[in-house]
């Protein structure tokens, strides 16, 4: 798919004159288009809802924007459920989905009414004894073991993850969570990251929903929902397929007709808790090119490093690169393009063929609306950039200001040799 940014080197020119690069940019209209298309492509299933994974893009105001959405929250910790009670979700709008789960994240859980799903089976005593009893909702999740695959495709290696119940326990489970008084159980499993493919939620729905008529045989329990989870991928490469959501969607369909339905489990609320899918493609990373180094190869110094964007230094991830106002320009040029970090791994493209860079001109990273920001950090002293909504009049909303150094000198703020730092 041909990678276009939403913004034109005129806007973004004008944008850089309030707000200087480097600078997260997203896109209203796309974000809620998407997120309609979501709900519209599960609206077969009655208590369909979706959990947006606040770990991709803990911004309130994208948040609110959701919530518009009919969207709810998926948390993993503390300072991710004070953000949803803080936008207005409460209840089972909010899913708790964290492993390695500390006691009083639990007890801040069930005080907003949050739906807690257990990663292990050691959670029903630790739960027990750290809330004086078990919440009437509840969720497990699920872990099968082994490689997961689709076709002959190796997708991902749940085998080897830290998450989840094996069957045998999570049968145990909800034999124990019904005698201790539960009343609607939900089942969740997330078995493989950034599918760029439809078969993922089908198959990934399958395991479950036959794993959830085992359950009510077995442990004499019927499912109230079955969380998909996230892992609905997006094209960061140009010749990726992007992902139909409505083929997923009725994919989901088909396997619920099939395997829940004749066994009396038709009322099954289906929940999603997507991330990458909801954000990463409706944000950008906006920056500059402020020089050219030619030694033995050529680079591009750019005014974001990865502490901006973390994914191409962590995972050599690829992020496509737009050189705006050069679109249409051959692409002619072979350029490491590089963050001003003491890490040689500080580049968002090794050996990309690109149009020629002049200094001064505006670079856009793409898909980085998921996933980006989030996962910023402050290593050499490097601060945290702005992030812009653009609104889908047009206008431009500041929805978190850069960082200066008095936010990094923060945590000293007991020290007076740096009261005075600003
Ligand atoms: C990270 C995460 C998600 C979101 O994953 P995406 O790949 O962004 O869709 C959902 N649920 C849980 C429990 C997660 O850890």
């Amino acid at each position: 798919m041909e990678k276009k940014p939403f913004v034109t080197r005129q806007q973004i020119e004008e944008i850089a004159k309030t707000y200087p690069t480097p600078f997260y940019l997203y896109d209203e209209r796309g974000i809620r288009e998407n997120a309609r298309a979501v709900g519209e492509a599960f609206s077969w299933n009655q208590g369909f809802k979706e959990y947006f994974a606040v770990k991709a893009t803990p911004n309130p105001f994208i948040l609110k924007l959701l919530q518009e959405m009919e969207c709810g929250t998926d948390c993993s910790s503390k300072t991710e459920l004070l953000l949803s009670k803080a936008c207005g979700f409460s209840g089972h709008e909010i899913m708790f989905s964290s492993n390695d789960t500390p006691a009083e994240e639990f007890t801040l859980a069930e005080e907003l009414g949050a739906i807690i799903n257990l990663d292990d089976f050691t959670h029903i005593e630790y739960v027990e004894k750290t809330l004086g009893k078990i919440p009437e909702t509840i969720c497990c999740r699920f872990n099968p073991g082994g490689l997961f695959k689709i076709s002959n495709a190796i997708m991902d290696n749940p085998g080897d993850a830290k998450y989840g119940m094996t069957e045998e326990q999570i049968l145990e489970a909800y034999k124990i969570l019904h005698k201790k008084g539960a009343k609607r159980f939900g089942l969740h499993a997330f078995l493989a990251s950034n599918t760029v493919t439809n078969e993922y939620y089908p198959i990934l729905a399958k395991v479950l929903f036959e794993l959830a008529v085992k359950i009510k045989k077995e442990a004499g329990v019927s499912l109230s929902f079955i969380n998909l989870s996230g892992g609905i991928g997006v094209p960061y490469r140009p010749d990726e397929e992007p992902n139909d959501i409505r083929a997923i969607g009725a994919g989901v369909q088909k396997v619920y007709e099939e395997v829940l339905t004749p066994a009396g489990l038709g009322n099954v609320s289906i929940f999603t808790e997507l991330g990458r899918f909801m954000l990463a493609p409706y944000g950008v990373l906006v920056t500059r090119a402020i020089h050219e180094k030619h030694t033995y190869k050529e680079y591009i110094g750019v005014d974001a490093c990865a502490v901006n964007l973390m994914r191409p230094a962590m995972y050599g991830a690829y992020h496509h690169i737009t050189v705006l106002g050069k679109e249409n320009a051959p692409c002619d040029h072979m350029y490491d393009v590089t963050g001003s970090l003491c890490e040689n791994n500080d580049k968002f493209a090794v050996d990309r063929m690109l149009p020629e860079i002049s200094k001064g001109d505006y670079l856009i990273l793409h898909d980085a609306g998921a996933h980006g920001f989030a996962m910023g950090y402050n290593y050499n002293g490097k601060l945290k950039s702005a992030e812009l909504l653009l609104r889908e009049d047009g206008s431009v909303k500041l929805i978190r200001r850069a960082e200066t150094p008095a936010d990094y000198f923060a945590t000293f703020d007991f020290c007076d040799i740096l009261k005075d730092v600003r």
